[in-house]
């Protein structure tokens, strides 16, 4: 997984929670771009593109990095929710790795050739689109194994971001 984390969250703790995510869903994770921002809502969310490369300066911010990045097949963007005080941390990271999860099955799909395609008929809504459900399906697929103990728990990573959260929430609340 290529981490462009443009937050204050360290990369010892997203690198493991979203690359353990893309391994749930069996997406091949290795090549593939994986930006985290700081949003600036309390809602966590994230987008997934069918990308072969991405330009350095999509990444960085900075429009004078014009240099191409390659990905394998897909590119994610996950924007970290705010904290505030009322929040509940492990609830805002249970939400992050499942955000995670959904756009990992996009990626899993574009590496597979399979993608939605609208060009001849009326896109339909947002949540009947077949991509969509497939995304959703595998969320609650992966979360499901590995409640079961089928698939190796998440905890650990999750109870850090969680860890983190608090943290964040101690240091604004300052
Ligand atoms: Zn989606």
């Amino acid at each position: 997984m290529k981490l462009y984390n443009r937050t204050r969250c360290p990369d010892s703790i997203l690198k493991p929670l979203l690359s353990a995510a893309g391994r749930a869903v069996g997406a091949r994770t290795g090549g593939v771009v994986v930006k985290v921002t700081q949003a600036r809502t309390w809602g966590c969310s994230g987008q997934a593109w069918d990308w072969t490369a991405v330009r350095r300066g999509w990444l960085t911010g900075n429009r004078n990095h014009q240099r191409w990045i390659e990905t394998d097949r897909g590119a994610i963007l996950i924007r970290l929710p705010l904290v505030r005080p009322t929040h509940d941390p492990l609830e805002r990271a249970e939400r992050v790795y499942r955000v995670a999860l959904h756009e990992w099955q996009h990626v899993k799909d574009y590496q597979r050739g399979r993608r939605d395609n609208y060009s001849s008929r009326r896109r339909p809504r947002w949540r009947d689109r077949p991509c969509e459900r497939r995304a959703m399906a595998a969320t609650s697929d992966a979360l499901e194994r590995e409640a079961s103990g089928e698939l190796a728990s998440r905890e650990d990573e999750i109870l850090a971001l969680a860890m983190w959260f608090e943290g964040e929430q101690d240091r604004t609340a300052r």
